[in-house]
């Protein structure tokens, strides 16, 4: 029995991908292994992200690294490093940042809703360029140029959210935000694989990176890191540890947290609320150098045939299927179901909602659905579970209705 039917929560068959609401990636037998043994005994938790930072570093060329609660965290805690630096009395005041720059720059068309993770920490957000290809009115989006109209005495830095054709070039906006002394903010939580994006980011200069840690790396959910310059990590890790310390007695480890250059201990920040567990970093860790060892890299071939599988399985059906690679490589192909509404008598919504509502609930992935087709994901999806999924597929795909 499930450990979830304890509490009448049925499991559903994920073929969406490491999706946040359907619980993320699922993590290697390593992983879990590891944080329960890491649950057994006490450590201190500055020693143990100093611990942390050194594998990230020495995993993405960073200087320094801290382990989040999530890459929307690692946005957050970064932001507020790039709001307040080493300086205490700004920690302290963080979300109020009136009285000091607290504007981050932002491409209009990188704007998303997990920008919301840069304005929580109390910064706003200055929007340039356009969206003239989404609009239909024009070619071009944001330029360079706009950014540096942008820049004024309130600049605090540029937050740059990452995809492979996110313009303009983060090297170039990194170049000219730092002619200005601005840092460089980067969401590459989603960037993951492939693997050397966890290099790249890093060496295009970027101040601080955020990525997802419950994604492509398959730690646990509620994790990401964030890394980038030792300073301003440290002023990040300080605003999310615990700090109810003695001064007298606090002794961080100084290649990572630098006491020397605090005028004062800071007390609890805005972080607080996103603390992460000594079971989490672990899971992170494990995950993060299986994942760079190349543990999941036969999931490739293993996820195209379990598609291929269920593709055989469909022939018969009046459905268009397609394998379809993925474009930027180290993932799986996804399969595409292309269904006609007209022939099947419903539409992609209700089939998707059937699917939901069925036993199991099957979940597929929604993404293109406007083009009334269905994307089945491999990436969850276990082996045990394709002949269920097969059948369910058949069920709401197979019956032709008459009109
Ligand atoms: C997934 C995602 C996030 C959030 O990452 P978490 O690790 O779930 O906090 C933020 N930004 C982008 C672009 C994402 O795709």
């Amino acid at each position: 029995m499930s450990i979830y039917a304890r509490w009448q929560v049925p499991e559903i068959i994920n073929c969406a991908g490491t999706v946040t609401r359907l619980g993320g990636a699922l993590m290697p037998s390593q992983v879990v292994e590891a944080m329960a043994e890491a649950a057994y005994q006490s450590v201190s938790l500055e020693q143990l992200q100093a611990a942390a930072s050194r594998v990230i570093a020495r995993i993405t060329g960073a200087e320094s690294g801290l382990v989040t609660s999530g890459a929307a965290a690692a946005v957050t805690l970064g932001t507020a490093a790039i709001l307040t630096g080493l300086n205490p009395a700004r920690m302290e005041k963080l979300p109020v940042c009136t009285d000091f720059p607290h504007q981050m720059v932002i491409p209009r068309d990188h704007r998303n809703g997990y920008d919301h993770a840069v304005r929580a920490a109390g910064a706003v957000l200055v929007e340039v360029g356009f969206n003239e290809p989404q609009a239909g009115s024009g070619v071009r989006c944001c330029e360079l140029w706009e950014i540096e109209a942008a820049f004024g005495p309130l600049t605090a830095g540029v937050f740059y959210v990452c995809r492979p054709d996110a313009q303009p070039a983060l090297q170039d906006v990194v170049r000219l935000a730092h002619q200005y002394q601005l840092p460089v903010l980067v969401d590459a939580a989603g960037q993951v694989p492939p693997k050397e994006n966890l290099r790249r980011l890093v060496a295009s200069g970027a101040d601080l990176v955020a990525f997802s840690g419950g994604k492509g790396i398959r730690g646990p959910q509620a994790t990401g890191f964030l890394c980038g310059k030792r300073d301003l990590v440290a002023a990040a890790a300080l605003q999310m540890l615990d700090t109810d310390e003695h001064i007298e007695l606090w002794a961080p480890p100084d290649d990572w947290l630098p006491r020397q250059a605090l005028a004062g201990l800071p007390r609890q920040g805005i972080g607080r609320g996103m603390k992460v567990a000594k079971e989490q970093i672990v899971g992170l860790l494990v995950a993060l150098e299986l994942y760079v060892q190349g543990a999941y890299d036969d999931e490739i071939r293993a996820g195209a045939r379990r598609l291929e599988f269920v593709m055989s399985q469909l022939s018969h059906l009046p459905v268009t299927c397609q394998l379809v690679a993925s474009a930027e490589g180290e993932l799986p192909p996804q399969l595409h179901i292309r269904i006609d509404p007209v022939l099947l008598g419903r539409s992609v919504w209700e089939v998707c909602r059937n699917l939901r509502c069925g036993k199991p609930p099957v979940y597929v992935n929604t993404s293109e659905l406007s083009r009334n087709t269905l994307v089945i994901d491999p990436t969850n999806l276990r082996d045990d579970q394709l002949t269920v999924l097969t059948s369910r597929l058949q069920e709401e795909l197979g019956v032709v209705r008459m009109a």
